[in-house]
């Protein structure tokens, strides 16, 4: 990967150079073909890690059904917008422009989840420490307020979504954020750096209608270095 990306970069630079060829050689250098395909990120733990928090049984389907669907979704959109641009019929352009903020709403959110998730006790649970607990209290007041929203938000999601802490450049504040489905009520500017899935295929096999008792015991396997190296990231 990175081997690939370096010869691009340096197959860009070199025909920049040439004025008279570089954008149209520049542009084929970087085919859409030869861009990487989407994968599956491996979990970074065992599937039974976040026992009891959350059971063996719905990682492994959680990852290995319902994220890698996502990731085929994105690969399948892709490949068809491809399609369209080639033959020009764009008669379909509403049904794959959706599907790719989707697709890719989801695969991103889901890399993201598995990430900012570690066993209890090896990396899980307490609480923020340095940069990130001090952009929390000064977003939120303090760390039980904004937890207190966090979870509040997550119980009330309509259907199935997302519970989000984002970082704002802009102004350098974190906010809290619904998701519906993987991408709907998302603003521009701002990047997830924290997030919990309450779509049923996330709780239920453990919890069934339990909703609030997954999101309360959730916070057990929270990653917090992880989500602060995410926000320094996003900055
Ligand atoms: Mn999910």
């Amino acid at each position: 990967m990175k081997s690939r990306r370096t010869f691009l970069a340096t197959t860009a630079l070199s025909l920049a150079a040439s004025p008279l060829l570089a954008s149209q050689k520049t542009l084929n250098a970087i085919r859409p073909s030869e861009h990487p395909t989407p994968t599956l990120p491996p979990l970074p733990y065992a599937y039974d890690a976040l026992e009891p928090y959350i059971d063996a049984e719905t990682m492994r389907l959680h990852h290995d059904k319902h994220h890698q669907g996502y990731v085929n979704g994105l690969i399948k959109t892709e490949a068809e917008l491809a399609k369209a641009r080639e033959s020009g019929d764009y008669s379909l352009i509403q049904h794959w422009s959706r599907s790719l903020a989707f697709n890719n709403g989801a695969h991103f959110l889901h890399s993201l989840f598995w990430e900012i998730m570690a066993p209890n006790g090896k990396g899980g649970g307490g609480e923020p420490t340095g940069d990130l607990k001090t952009a929390i209290d000064e977003s939120f007041g303090s760390f039980n307020a904004f937890k207190a929203q966090f979870s509040a938000a997550a119980k009330a999601v309509e259907g199935s979504g997302w519970a989000l802490l984002h970082y704002r450049k802009a102004d350098q504040r974190l906010i809290v954020l619904q998701a519906e489905n993987q991408h709907k009520l998302s603003p521009w500017g701002s990047t997830p750096i924290l997030g919990l899935d309450v779509w049923e295929h996330a709780y239920y096999l453990k919890y069934r209608n339990d909703r609030g008792g997954y999101v309360t015991n959730w916070w057990n396997i929270v990653n917090w270095p992880q989500v602060a190296k995410n926000m320094h990231e996003a900055m």
